[in-house]
């Protein structure tokens, strides 16, 4: 298996990249959505959150209280503790199964905060997509329909352009779509040969 990695800051343009990437038949493994499996209705990690916060982190339905649980967090440390060291093994057994199970030449595994949640170890190569932090601003305020400010708040929170391109073995800039797309497609004809020749080696 050959894991290519994706990561970028928020509105960075991932999943633009990632469907891109898709059309070609090459499978995708997607960090937020294994993320929300780890705690959906049955299974372990909601079994254990909800023994150790109580019932009331659960909502009728039975689903994860997201908003009661980020205040629970917010505002004790030894709860992020917690909670981290429950979720982040699990969502990294996901991962790794369900790149195990991928049958494509390579398998992007799209991963937010790569970088700050030290994921790096599971990809072969690492491809950034890279835009200016004004745009990631501008992008992030007209698709979530936030202030300035809170987007602001949000880049400050996630890994510096700097610290995600040190990490990166590709880059791509997505500042025009249609470049965009001519980028990917040289990086996925450069991503089936890396893969080919690491089976080879
Ligand atoms: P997030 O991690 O915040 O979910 P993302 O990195 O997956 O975001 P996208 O959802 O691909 O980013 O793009 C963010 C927003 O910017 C979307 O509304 C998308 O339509 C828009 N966008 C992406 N690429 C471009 C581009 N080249 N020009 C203009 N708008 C773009």
């Amino acid at each position: 298996m050959y894991v290519v990695g994706l990561t970028g800051g928020i509105a960075s343009g991932k999943t633009t990249v990632a469907d891109l990437i898709a059309t070609k038949n090459i499978n995708l493994v997607d960090a937020d959505i294994v993320a929300r499996e780890v705690v959906a209705i049955g299974s372990d990690g909601l079994a254990q959150i909800s023994t150790h916060f109580g019932p009331e982190i659960l909502l009728d339905d039975g689903s994860l209280n997201r908003t009661l649980l980020r205040e629970k967090i917010f505002s004790d440390d030894t709860n992020k503790q917690w909670l981290n060291n429950l979720l982040h093994p699990m969502i990294r057994a996901e991962l790794l199964a369900q790149l195990a199970a991928s049958r494509s030449i390579y398998t992007l595994l799209v991963v937010p905060l790569l970088v700050e949640n030290n994921l790096t170890s599971l990809c072969d190569h690492v491809l950034v997509v890279d835009v200016e932090e004004q745009v990631q601003i501008e992008r992030t305020i007209a698709r979530d329909h936030v202030s300035e400010q809170q987007a602001k708040a949000i880049l400050q929170s996630q890994a510096s352009r700097q610290q995600r391109l040190a990490d990166a073995d590709s880059v791509v800039v997505n500042n025009d779509r249609q470049q965009l797309a001519d980028d990917v497609d040289i990086l996925h004809q450069k991503f089936l040969e890396l893969a080919a020749s690491a089976v080879a080696n």
